[in-house]
């Protein structure tokens, strides 16, 4: 397994799988690698001839109150992983590498940036979105795969490609989670036993509204209603925001959900030292 320290050292490894007629399948993460990231890395090995996984904790996506000192960082842990998936190369930079004194340029989808997870983290958008570039450009994937958990880091990728032309192809896979149906997330680390199982609640609560509405409940009021209340019988849990968007737009429906439409119901909470979010389709019955 390839372990690349620069962009130079990146730039080389992904021109010589092109030389050799190899497509390349990319996989962004922050590190402190799980099973939902791991099931990415799958798709791209499965999907295209080399993949590359770049690990790095990206400064510009941090607020000034956020976790970025305290974000998990395990890279020995991290390489044995991807080691023993038989990953082809690994990008781990430092923050100087990737942004040099003079790096000035910024990457902004503001439309589907400001609300949602945008509302309580500003510019955190605009950080994936000037990292993501920055990457594609480097590694120049033919594939390049997300979660769907981050689905509004996702609408916002597959928005910026699109409207850029950037050549790649984004795949979007789906929400890995414990038995419980917690939502994988590197976070989850920050979550005491306790912490980790009531929020299961988070899922529980997803699924009981879209029971509702698959029952014929179309209000959002009350569909909103029902949700806030599970949730926040959660000992110490706080609400960030719980809506009915359209999947498209990212703008919330109201006041009732025309199921013709692309819809979901989005969540963020704050749970102990974590912040969770979580999301359910409900288009597809
Ligand atoms: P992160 O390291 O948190 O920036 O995540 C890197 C990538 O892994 C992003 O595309 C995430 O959406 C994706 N990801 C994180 N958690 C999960 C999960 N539980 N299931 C599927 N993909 C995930």
């Amino acid at each position: 397994m390839n372990i690349l320290r620069s962009n130079e050292a990146l730039q080389q490894w992904s021109q010589h799988q092109s030389l050799g007629q190899k497509t390349v399948g990319f996989v962004p993460t922050m590190g402190a690698l799980h099973e939902g990231h791991l099931s990415l890395v799958r798709e791209s090995l499965k999907q295209c001839d080399a993949t590359v996984v770049s690990i790095f904790v990206n400064p510009k996506q941090f607020g000034p109150q956020e976790d970025l000192s305290s974000y998990p960082r395990t890279e020995q842990q991290d390489l044995a992983l991807l080691e023993t998936l038989n990953v082809d190369a690994v990008f781990i930079p430092s923050p100087e590498e990737m942004y040099p004194a003079d790096f000035y340029t910024v990457v902004d989808v503001p439309a589907l940036s400001q609300h949602l997870c945008g509302a309580s983290r500003p510019g955190h958008f605009r950080g994936v979105a000037t990292v993501v570039t920055l990457l594609f450009n480097l590694v120049r994937p033919d594939k390049a795969f997300f979660g769907e958990k981050d689905f509004q880091q996702l609408r916002i990728i597959q928005t910026m490609v699109k409207d850029l032309y950037m050549p790649v192809v984004v795949v979007g896979c789906p929400t890995v989670r414990e038995s419980n149906g917690l939502a994988m997330s590197s976070r989850n680390k920050y979550l005491s036993a306790q912490e980790r199982e009531d929020a299961g609640m988070i899922h529980q609560t997803l699924v009981e509204l879209k029971q509702m509405v698959e029952m014929g409940q179309r209000d959002v009021d009350q569909l909103l209603d029902v949700g806030r209340l599970r949730l926040e019988a959660v000992p110490g849990l706080k609400m960030d925001y719980l809506e009915i968007i359209d999947y498209n737009s990212l703008l919330p429906v109201a006041p009732v959900i025309n199921i013709q439409q692309a819809v979901i119901i989005a969540v963020a909470v704050f749970l102990g030292q974590a912040r969770l979010i979580d999301h359910i389709d409900v288009k597809e019955f």
